[in-house]
This record gives C-alpha cells, sequence and structure tokens, in this order.
C-alpha cells in the first residue's frame, strides 16, 4: 500500500501558540493553570495538557477566583472577559491573533455605520465569540439560503466577515450570493479564510487527485478538519475524518492501492503517525509526502507570558 502525506497538515501557527500558552502558563503558574473550553478542538492535545496539569472547564463559574485562566484559540465573548475581570482572573488570552484580526475588522466595519454580516456556522465557538467582539448587532449567513432569507432594505450600508476555519467554495457561494442581492457590500473577500485553512485545503483538493481514498486525521468537533474531509470527497474519492488509528475500519482501506492522508490544523502529527501505523497493521506500506507549501508562519505568545 502506498501513503501519500499531504503537506502542509495538522497544526498550524494559532494552534501551536494555545498550547504553548498553557505549557508556559504551567511552568511559570505551576498546575492549576484553568482553560476555558477545549483549547483547541483535539482530545488528544487536551488530555496530555490535562496530564500536565491544566483543568479545562466549560464555564468561568468553575474557576477560582483570582487564578490563572486561559481562553482557547477560538475566542471568546465580550461577556466572558467582563465576567473574568469581575472576578479577578489573570487571563492569558490564546485567541489566534487572525480570529482578533476578524474582531477588528467587524469593530472597524461596525464604527464605520456598515451593518455587519458574518458568514460562519452556528454555534461554533469562534462565531460565539466574533459575534459578540463586534460590538454591533451581527447577522449570521451560514448559506446561500440565509442569504436570500436577509431582510436588510436594498439600499442598507453593508459589510461582511467570516469564520476564519471555512472551505473557500462555500464562502465564496456565500459572497457571490450577498454581492449579487446587495451590489454595494463591502468585505474581506476570502482573506479572512486563514492561510493555514487555505493552504490545507489546497493540498488536500491535490492529494485527492492522486489517491483511492482520503482519510483526515481531526476530531469529529473540528471546523477545518471537516471541510478538508469536505472537499476530498468533493473530489470524488471515499473521504473519512479519523482521529487516530483505532478508529481504522479496514473496509475502508481493503481494496485502496494508494491512501492519502493529511490532518487538521488541530490535530496533532504524532495522530497521523498512529493513523500510519495502524495502516501498516493491515499491509506493507510505503509512505511519501507531497510537496506543498512551507509554512513559517509564528506568532508570539501573549505578553503575559513572552
Ligand atoms: Fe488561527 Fe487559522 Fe489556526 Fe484557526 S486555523 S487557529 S485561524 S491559524
Amino acid at each position: 500500500m502506498r501513503i501519500i502525506l499531504a503537506q502542509p497538515r495538522s497544526f498550524c501557527a494559532g494552534v501551536v501558540r494555545a498550547i504553548d500558552t498553557v505549557e508556559h502558563a504551567l511552568q511559570r503558574h505551576g498546575p492549576q493553570v484553568y482553560v476555558r473550553h477545549e483549547i483547541v478542538h483535539n482530545k488528544h492535545v487536551v488530555d496530555k495538557l490535562k496530564a500536565q496539569g491544566a483543568v479545562f472547564v466549560e464555564e468561568l463559574a468553575e474557576i477560582p477566583t483570582h487564578a490563572v485562566a486561559v481562553f482557547s484559540a477560538h475566542g471568546v465573548s465580550r461577556d466572558v472577559e467582563a465576567e473574568a475581570a469581575e472576578r479577578g482572573l489573570r487571563v492569558l488570552d490564546a485567541t489566534c491573533p487572525l480570529v482578533t484580526k476578524v474582531h477588528e475588522q467587524g469593530r472597524r466595519y461596525a464604527a464605520q455605520g456598515y451593518s455587519l454580516i458574518l458568514i460562519g456556522h452556528a454555534g461554533h465557538p469562534e462565531v460565539i465569540g466574533t459575534l459578540s467582539q463586534a460590538c454591533a448587532p451581527v447577522v449570521l449567513v451560514q448559506s446561500v439560503g440565509d442569504v436570500e432569507a436577509l431582510t436588510f432594505p436594498a439600499d442598507t450600508p453593508l459589510a461582511y466577515i467570516t469564520q476564519t476555519t471555512l472551505s473557500l467554495d462555500d464562502t465564496r457561494n456565500v459572497i457571490d450570493a450577498l454581492q449579487a442581492r446587495y451590489p454595494q457590500i463591502v468585505g474581506p473577500d476570502t482573506r479572512d479564510i486563514c492561510y493555514a485553512t487555505q493552504n490545507r485545503q489546497a493540498a488536500v483538493r491535490e492529494l485527492s487527485r492522486l489517491v483511492d481514498v482520503v482519510l483526515v486525521v481531526g476530531a469529529s468537533n473540528s471546523s477545518n478538519s471537516a471541510r478538508l474531509r469536505e472537499i476530498a470527497a468533493q473530489g470524488g474519492v471515499p473521504s473519512y475524518l479519523i482521529s487516530d488509528g483505532s478508529e481504522l475500519a479496514r473496509d475502508w482501506v481493503c481494496d485502496a492501492k494508494v491512501v492519502g492522508i493529511t490532518a487538521g490544523a488541530s490535530a496533532p502529527e504524532a495522530m497521523v503517525e498512529d493513523v500510519i501505523a495502524a495502516l501498516g497493521r493491515l499491509a506493507n506500506v510505503e509512505v511519501t509526502t507531497l510537496p506543498g507549501r512551507e509554512e513559517r508562519v509564528v506568532f508570539r505568545l501573549p505578553s503575559d507570558l513572552s
């Protein structure tokens, strides 16, 4: 069996920064660093940090007053920021700088008098944060159907912003529909889809042309991993989202001569190796990696740690 690895895959700079933030906080403050929500959407990452002493909570109310609290890479709402301040928590904000950029963009448009539209998935933590951080009413659209249902008068000054981890194609369709209905709308085009998402999507599209089946390593609640699986499937290749080698089903790969593997931005490379090992238990494998775009983006740690 030939295995081809997409390039780039696995951790992005925002995820590396978020994990480093928790690890540095543990080194500096000792165990009992509290993390609100999964720091990134990956159980293996969370379990590893738990083993080092991080405590994961759903609500700030679970964190003792004045303790160290880390906000996840997805960002938080203003209510959460206010509650943290009220309770005297020592906050380390691991919100990805690219998510913060979208927040700032929303505030800028709102200050210029635009009514705001956010393209994203309802309920995703990043979307919950961005809806609040824009500091103005924001209408969420998820699909072309949602655009058709908008009730803004035709001449409303409108601007849109986007969730960072959507599929470029999905976003393009929604933006096209917005521009068709409201030609005056302004927005950053697809540039808010972050570099890591764009690169991983381009790489899996290329990969899907070369293989019989695609395995996307990532968690089922990881938005960017789910998009990678969708893109591979749109290329006409059976595609499966898998968090580690234990989830590999023999049926998926028993007829495959060439298996493609990629990993979402929140999935550790160790889990890619785990999936390769699982394939190796089914057949003799030969592993190659596609040439791909080299990523050199590095984000600095939050100022309280750097
Ligand atoms: Fe930041 Fe993009 Fe990574 Fe999300 S996927 S954490 S926006 S770099």
